[in-house]
């Protein structure tokens, strides 16, 4: 009698009895077998596809050998940023450190380097965004600013986060393993602190929830970005973009941290006018001490703090440096004028009493370096509109012309 090879049972005791050559399957013997191939395939799929992952993120370990050395880093910024030493000591290691982390193999050692976002304290107009600016052009990777402001209440899943990283996917062109690396300058970070450093008593909730937003995206957390921008769509596809390799540099003036400084370094400070006299006099002595317990006292959450492990800050620009701001930088406002009017075949020049006399206006109305630039293009307002057509080869800008200049345009009141 024939009987299933598998099991013994013979036809009468199954629905089907299959004939092989030299043997015989039953029906449920035959399911069964199915099924174990059925999971079979189903593990050596997976494990293919472990391998695959695991290939596609042994490639995608970042190449961080050709990058610049943190001395390197400096003496580029060196040639586009004027001062700022300590700052810019500080973003070099930190930037280093930051593609160093990117290029870590995976090892047994269990050392894990973390992230080394970055925080930069200093007045308005003293270089900050600049300095994030540069070194993101140097370093080759997409960069986009924005003003910590935009995070609403709403949090990282509100559109704001979105609509940066929209911006970021589009300086990379689309290419997400670039903007996964890219840099984010996040200006004005001190607008969202709380505005006391007491939460039970005087909370300020919307302070708070805000930077609790801005905590997500700093933490590192995957956000699906509608590619367009815009509002979110059923129809389009998203991209998912973690934010866990960016790099994160804020920017803020932190008005008035110094007191906070003082306080904590105990300085005798009597009275509102000598609080006065310190941040005037020994503004930049006492930034040169600040500490994360300043930025807590100044209203930011310890989380954030935590999460900007490098902190550094920027002097406010004296004479000097303004004055070399004007000329000396790669890219220098006077550099770009002359390249403005050498393309119509002008060469141009200035005295150096006029840009003395720039510097100074700029100095008196505490216009700081943006000031610079306005004085600039009031000056050369005339001869930018005249030149073109003169058939002019030469232009020198006087002292006597750059006097005028301002007074016409109210620059120059004194
Ligand atoms: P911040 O971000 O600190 O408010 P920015 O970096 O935007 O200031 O500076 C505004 C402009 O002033 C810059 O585009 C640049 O032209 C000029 N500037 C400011 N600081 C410096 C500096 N240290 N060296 C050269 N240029 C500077």
């Amino acid at each position: 009698m024939e009987r299933c090879s598998f099991c013994g049972r013979s036809a009468r005791e199954v629905a089907l009895l299959i004939n092989g050559l030299s043997g015989c399957i039953c029906d449920e013997c035959a399911t069964q077998a199915y099924n174990i191939v059925e999971e079979q395939k189903e593990m050596l799929h997976g494990s293919n596809k472990a391998a695959a992952r695991q290939e596609s993120q042994q490639q995608q370990t970042f190449d961080w050998s050709h990058l610049p050395k943190p001395t390197q880093i400096k003496e580029h910024l060196d040639e586009y940023v004027i001062g700022q030493d300590d700052a810019k000591r500080f973003l070099s290691v930190a930037v280093y450190n930051h593609y160093k982390r990117l290029g870590q193999k995976a090892d047994k050692d269990g050392v894990e380097i973390e992230k080394s976002n970055v925080i930069m304290v200093g007045p308005t107009g003293t270089g900050k965004t600049l300095l994030a600016r540069t070194i993101a052009k140097l370093l080759d990777v997409p960069f986009t600013i924005v003003d910590a402001t935009v995070f609403t209440e709403a949090g990282y899943v509100g559109e704001d986060v979105e609509s940066i990283l929209t911006r970021l996917l589009q300086v990379a062109d689309y290419n997400l393993e670039a903007t996964q690396r890219g840099i984010v300058f996040v200006d004005e970070i001190d607008k969202i602190a709380r505005k006391a450093d007491n939460p039970s008593i005087t909370r300020d909730v919307s302070g708070e929830g805000v930077q609790q937003g801005l905590l997500k995206m700093l933490e590192g957390t995957i956000v699906n970005v509608p590619p367009k921008g815009g509002r979110k769509h059923p129809d389009q596809d998203y991209i998912h973009v973690d934010t866990r390799n960016i790099l994160f540099i804020c920017g803020g003036a932190f008005d008035g941290i110094e007191r906070k400084i003082a306080q904590r370094l105990n300085t005798h400070v009597v009275g509102y006018n000598s609080v006065q006299n310190i941040a005037r006099i020994d503004r930049n002595d006492l930034m040169k001490y600040i500490s994360p317990q300043d930025l807590k006292s100044f209203g930011l959450i310890p989380e954030i703090i935590g999460r900007l492990p490098v902190l550094t800050y920027l002097d406010q620009l004296d004479r000097t440096a303004l004055r070399a701001i004007l000329t000396e930088p790669k890219n220098s406002i006077i550099r770009q004028q002359q390249k403005l009017f050498a393309m119509d075949g002008i060469k141009l020049s200035f005295d150096d009493d006029a840009l003395e006399y720039m510097v100074d206006k700029a100095v008196e109305y505490k216009l700081g370096a943006r000031g610079l630039r306005s004085i600039v293009e009031a000056v050369m307002m005339e001869p930018q509109f005249e030149l073109p057509a003169s058939g002019r080869k030469t232009y020198k800008v006087t002292l006597e012309y750059t006097r005028a200049q301002l007074e016409k345009a109210n620059l120059a009141l004194s």
